[in-house]
């Protein structure tokens, strides 16, 4: 099956629902492929009281659900499915949906994000899905009043902390340096919190645990200290993993330019990619910020250069980064 369309938006964070507002509101009659994991980052993600517009907070799943369907009531089409391939090489655009339907697309806007981000040790991969985790969110409910660990320094993993202390019994924050990442509102909860202990300077060697049959569960991890090389060993029932994330940049890859890092190059301050009518919008393209807010702004701009490009003429736009 073949379809064509004037904006194909790929993605379904904040970037590419705010993306389809803007860009049905230009009438350009946007499809979205929402992907495997509709709502983004934002739906893993507990209490958000940054996003404006909730003066009281609000979480991520009801954000981006009320994100979602303001972009439905201006029009977008939601799709579910993952874009498979895609030939950016010749205009319109080539997207294949789950190795059957075909978009041909006047324009695309990239809103892919990013993906947990694992320690890749060996004994991770055999726990992961029995006790080790990257969505505090989904799973914590399996370890109330149990004791577990939170590897990262950054905002993902301290919220993550802050969020399993409510109902677990401990919690262990291990982090590499001796200073956190995260902002200094977070920190200062962290430190509060009478039952999150941080390990300093500390690295995840193994993480132990038991297997009957095909029954796994954790027991525990073995620490490295990063300033006197010393091994440790605690005892946790669960690991959530909040080391950042990787953008998910793969399909495209050999055909817009890409850092160093995976992120999608735009030209500053614009969502223009190498290709002119192939725009990128939110975390898939920011190593910087990352935010909701600043990923929905992003997916704004798209949405108006998508309708800038059709208007103007695509031949005669050379707006690229
Ligand atoms: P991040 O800021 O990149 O932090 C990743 C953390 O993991 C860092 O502390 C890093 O250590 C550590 N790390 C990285 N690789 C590691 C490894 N192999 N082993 C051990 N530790 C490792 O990622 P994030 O916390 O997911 O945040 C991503 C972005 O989203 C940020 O811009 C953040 O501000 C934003 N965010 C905002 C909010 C909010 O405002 N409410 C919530 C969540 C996320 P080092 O510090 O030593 O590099």
């Amino acid at each position: 099956m073949t379809e064509s369309v004037k904006c194909l938006i790929i993605g379904a964070g904040p970037a590419g629902y705010t993306a389809g507002i803007y860009a049905s509101r230009a009438g350009l009659e946007p499809v979205l492929i929402e992907g495997l994991q509709p709502g983004g980052q934002l739906t893993i993600t507990s209490d958000v009281e940054n996003f404006p517009g909730y003066p009281d907070g609000s979480t991520g799943p009801q954000i981006m659900e009320d994100i979602r369907q303001q972009s439905i009531n201006n029009g977008t089409k939601m799709i579910g499915g993952l874009v498979t391939s895609v030939d950016f090489s010749k205009r319109p655009f080539q997207c294949i949906v789950n190795e059957k339907t075909t978009f041909l697309a006047d324009t695309v806007i990239i809103a892919t994000g990013a993906t947990a981000r694992w320690l890749e040790i060996e004994s991770e991969k055999k726990f992961k899905g029995f006790g080790v985790s990257a969505c505090a969110t989904c799973d914590g409910a399996f370890f109330v009043n149990k004791d577990v660990a939170v590897v990262g320094g950054g905002d993902t993993a301290v919220e993550e902390a802050l969020y399993l202390a409510q109902r677990s019994k401990k919690v262990y924050l291990i982090h590499r340096r001796d200073q956190l990442r995260a902002c200094k509102a977070l920190q200062e909860r962290v430190l509060e919190a009478p039952n999150i202990e941080i390990l300093w300077n500390s690295i995840p060697k193994e993480i132990l645990g038991e297997q009957q049959g095909f029954i796994r569960n954790v027991t525990g991890m073995r620490l490295a200290n990063t300033v006197d090389h010393s091994e440790y060993t605690i005892a946790v029932d669960g690991i959530f993993v909040s080391i950042g994330a990787i953008p998910a940049t793969e399909i495209f890859k050999d055909y817009i330019t890409l850092d160093r890092n995976g992120y999608i190059k735009t030209k500053p301050g614009t969502p223009f990619t190498n290709i002119p009518g192939v725009f990128a919008a939110g975390d898939v393209q920011d190593p910087n910020y990352r935010q909701a807010l600043t990923a929905a702004a992003s997916g704004c701009m798209a949405g108006i250069e998508a309708e800038r490009f059709l208007t103007l003429n695509a031949d005669e736009s050379n707006e690229t980064c």
